[in-house]
């Protein structure tokens, strides 16, 4: 075989992995997403309803049959599928590649998804952390792409994923990434995480953490404030009332911008990320409005002056621009990286 047919088929088996189809699973504790991918290309995508089956078997023989169908439309067929990844929240077993624990599936008493999934597909299956999927899906396919990127998630608890030469960081325990509990307060005054331990990031950048901060700015002040007359406060309530210009509610995302900013100048010293990226639902209204601007804004004006000079004239700090897709897009991608590298040991 000469060079050039050498490179010819090179390219002919690189086409060919760019076009195998793959399916990507974000399993939620409301929703099952899926979807299809040939090569990188979303090609289509489903969801059902968690609470609507008695057990995770049951689920996943509705996506296969949702799936078959729609290959099957296609003039494809299940066994065209290659792999598939199932993005979960949870601590995984990395030894086991099973979870270790799960948050928020209690109603189905088990932890073994990713051994039932392959029984009812008959395929190899690849199970990774939801904020991992998410994190590898911007990682590859968002906005701001990077080999070297972490995406800190935003909600009602604050979750992490750290990406390193374009593949995800879960560590020894399957616990990496879990910024949300890195301590950020020390003294007695910290307050208790949902985890149990004092002073950790999620406590105040946390749905839970900001209510509370809006309860203690507003017991502090005595100006007048829109979030008096509100019972409950929710994050959503604060960035309205700050895109009315109401000092207290801007103060209190400045507030929390400023811890994630110390949260993320710790992290960039230990993992030197090119991009940061934040996502999730409490975002206090993203990238398309002021109000996210000035927390972004916060964000940086903390984190950049508590870095050395290598990292803060490089890092990019930004939000995360995939949504909801996040989680199938990761699943699917990290399925086809991890599929390639099993085949080739196989080789
Ligand atoms: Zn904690």
């Amino acid at each position: 075989m000469n060079f050039s047919s050498t490179e010819q088929s090179s390219q002919n088996s690189e086409q060919a992995k760019q076009a195998s189809w793959v399916l990507g699973i974000d399993l939620g504790g409301t929703t099952i997403k899926f979807g299809l991918f040939r090569g990188p290309q979303l090609i289509w995508r489903n969801h059902i309803r968690t609470d609507d089956y008695e057990s995770p078997e049951a689920a996943f023989e509705s996506c296969r049959d949702s799936v078959q169908r729609t290959l099957e439309e296609s003039s494809q067929s299940l066994d065209d599928l290659q792999a598939i990844g199932l993005a979960m929240a949870g601590v995984l077993d990395p030894k086991a590649e099973e979870l270790a624990e799960t948050a928020n599936l209690h109603r189905w008493h088990q932890l073994n998804f990713r051994q039932q999934l392959s029984s009812v597909f008959q395929k190899p299956v690849f199970l990774l952390n939801d904020a991992d999927a998410a994190a590898l899906a911007e990682s590859a396919h968002g906005l701001c792409r990077a080999d070297s990127l972490v995406l800190m998630t935003l909600g009602t608890g604050v979750g992490g994923g750290v990406i390193l030469d374009g593949r995800p960081v879960r560590g020894a325990n399957g616990c990496g990434g879990e910024i949300g509990h890195a301590t950020i307060e020390f003294g007695d005054a910290a307050r208790q995480c949902g985890c149990g331990f004092p002073g950790h990031l999620e406590a105040y950048a946390g749905a839970g953490g900001v209510i509370q901060t809006a309860i203690e700015t507003l017991a502090r002040s005595s100006d007048p404030s829109a979030l008096r007359k509100l019972d409950p406060i929710t994050p959503l309530s604060i960035a309205n009332a700050a895109a009315d210009g109401d000092a207290i509610a801007m103060d209190v995302i400045h507030q929390t911008g400023v811890l994630i900013g110390r949260a993320i100048a710790m992290l960039a010293h230990v993992v030197d990320p090119d991009v940061v990226l934040l996502g999730g639902a409490m975002t206090f209204g993203g990238p398309g409005t002021d109000t996210g601007k000035r927390f972004l804004q916060s964000i940086r004006e903390e984190c950049y002056p508590r870095t050395l000079v290598q990292i803060s004239s490089h890092l990019k700090i930004e939000f995360a621009t995939l949504g909801n897709d996040a989680g199938i897009v990761g699943a699917a991608h990290y399925a086809r990286l991890a599929n390639e590298a099993r085949q080739a040991l196989n080789a």
